[in-house]
């Protein structure tokens, strides 16, 4: 029932040691018991685990922040707690939600739209938008004016995105990969689209169904709160997708209820891009809930079918997808991103990005586009990569990461181009791996020299220069505690 926490994962078929600890997410040993709750919803019970062997000791934690920063709930799966310790939880849990209510933001939403276009500013440094009543307050910050309401259907370019890896790991899809999406979704005739922690894509839908007036609806559900400033109570909801806590109560579930089972649970998919370094199974246990909901608006007689999905992920968690969703295959299609300046497709080099598409939708009715490198093979009905060759002795095209890979009789399957056979371990790696088992190296691509945090191949977004970072970090933190701080 363990998982073990993001990196470990990563490494299934990546060729890295082991590392020697890691914390995984545990089943609780009264299953009856409830989780205790943090500002984020039920907490997460996990256990540290030092060489393959478990610690007796389990301890609840933030499900929604991987840095003790953002968020620091500990307690230990044993422990009990005063009545005055519960309360005063309860007390700061309180006060650690959105100072404005979903009503409030939306009523203040409406006032905005009202007003003239010079009076419409934007702050920057609290990534809110003002009214007259508010600009007083703010007149210190940077200001957006003359906010359009083309900006307003974009959020995601007016506000910053929160880099912060460990917690919102904000990575926005670059517009090539967005459009495919959104088109893919109109091709394929979805007229509802769950997006869960894809904002970008939730703007994309609702931008293009507002030009060709075709009624495809979206509705967002993400953590990030900014975002309630720019949408009404049905097409947003304050959302953690690791406990499938909704911020706002029964009324935002019955929202996405309703949205889920609309025409009998017809035409609907769940889209979902969740931040990398987060745990496979809390995500497959809350995609398998939005499922149930759906499941429960169907007629009898359609029990068989699954609510269509696609789950934008690294292609190394492959294994680990499919051990929860048995149903579901791994695209080609290279998903790029706008502030991840190494995932991005290069032009010339061989950069190439680690994140695909995983779908339960059969892959014969996804086309993948000619002009960026993707060909149909006849063999494996579906569109792979130029470079994924069909291998006849696997009989399919057995490439994951987009380079040619090349068959190993010993190993029966094809390997990374850069593997070859060890006999000592018995299987391929690479020509310079030890042999001496267990190995603190970097859970992405082995090396010794850095961690998976620190890992030039993932998670690391564009950094101009260090201050600015630190600066920004400080903010996102800030914005996360109290994201509408300057409000009256
Ligand atoms: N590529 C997507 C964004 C993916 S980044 C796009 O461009 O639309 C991950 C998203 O998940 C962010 O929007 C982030 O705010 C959200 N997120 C991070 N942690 C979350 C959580 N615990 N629950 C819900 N959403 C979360
Ligand atoms: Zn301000
Ligand atoms: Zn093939
Ligand atoms: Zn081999
Ligand atoms: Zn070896």
């Amino acid at each position: 029932m363990a998982a073990p926490v993001g990196g470990l994962e990563a490494e299934e078929g990546g060729g890295a040691g082991r590392r020697a600890s890691a914390v995984e997410v545990s089943a609780p040993s009264d299953p009856a018991a409830p989780a205790p709750r943090c500002p984020h919803g039920p907490t997460l019970l996990f256990v540290k685990v030092s060489q393959g062997k478990e610690e007796p000791r389990k301890f609840y934690a933030c499900s929604a922040c991987r840095d003790r920063k953002d968020c620091n709930f500990f307690q230990w799966e044993d422990e009990k707690l005063s009545e005055a310790r519960l309360a005063a939880r309860e007390a700061y849990n309180q006060r650690h939600q959105p100072p404005l209510s979903r009503a409030q933001c939306i009523e203040r939403y409406l006032s905005f739209v009202q007003l003239p276009l010079t009076q419409r500013k934007f702050c920057q440094s609290c990534q809110q938008l003002l009214l007259p009543a508010d600009w007083r307050e703010h007149s210190e910050h940077q200001l957006l004016s003359d906010i359009s309401i083309t900006q307003l259907r974009k959020p995601s370019q007016l506000l910053y995105p929160l880099e912060n890896k460990k917690t919102h790991a904000q990575f926005l899809f670059a517009d090539r990969s967005c459009r495919f999406l959104a088109g893919l979704l109109a091709t394929l005739g979805f007229r509802r689209v769950l997006c869960v922690g894809t904002p970008r894509l939730h703007e994309q839908i609702r931008l293009t169904a507002a030009g060709d007036r075709s009624n495809t609806k979206s509705l967002l559900l993400d953590i990030d709160f900014r975002y309630s400033q720019f949408y009404l109570e049905d097409s947003f909801c304050h959302y953690n997708m690791f406990n499938h806590h909704f911020f706002d109560g029964k009324a935002a579930l019955e929202v996405c209820r309703a949205f889920l089972q609309e025409e009998e649970g017809e035409g609907v998919i769940m889209v979902t891009d969740p931040p990398f370094g987060g745990l496979v199974e809390p995500l497959a246990i809350t995609f398998k809930k939005l499922i149930a909901m759906w499941k429960e608006g169907q007629s009898q007689e359609d029990s068989h079918k699954e609510l269509p999905i696609f789950w934008i992920f690294p292609y190394f968690f492959e294994s680990r997808i499919c051990q929860f969703f048995p149903s579901f295959h791994m695209l080609d299609y290279q998903v790029d991103y706008d502030n991840h300046t190494l995932y991005k497709h290069g032009k010339t080099g061989r950069k190439q990005s680690p994140v695909r598409i995983f779908t339960n939708i059969p892959p014969d009715r996804i086309t993948l586009p000619i002009e960026e490198g993707y060909r149909f093979c006849s063999l494996c009905q579906r569109y792979v990569s130029l470079e994924n060759q069909h291998c006849v002795h696997c009989n399919s095209c057995t490439s994951k990461d987009g380079r040619k890979w090349s068959h190993c009789f010993l190993c029966r399957k094809c390997v990374k181009p850069s593997w070859i056979h060890c006999s000592t371990c018995n299987r391929c790696a690479l020509p310079d791996h030890s042999c001496a088992g267990p190995k603190d190296g970097c859970f992405i691509c082995g090396a010794l020299d850095h961690k998976r945090s620190n890992c030039p191949n993932i998670g690391i977004a564009k950094r101009p220069n260090k201050a600015v970072r630190k600066q920004k970090q400080r903010k996102s933190n800030k914005i996360k505690a109290e994201p509408l701080k300057d409000n009256p």
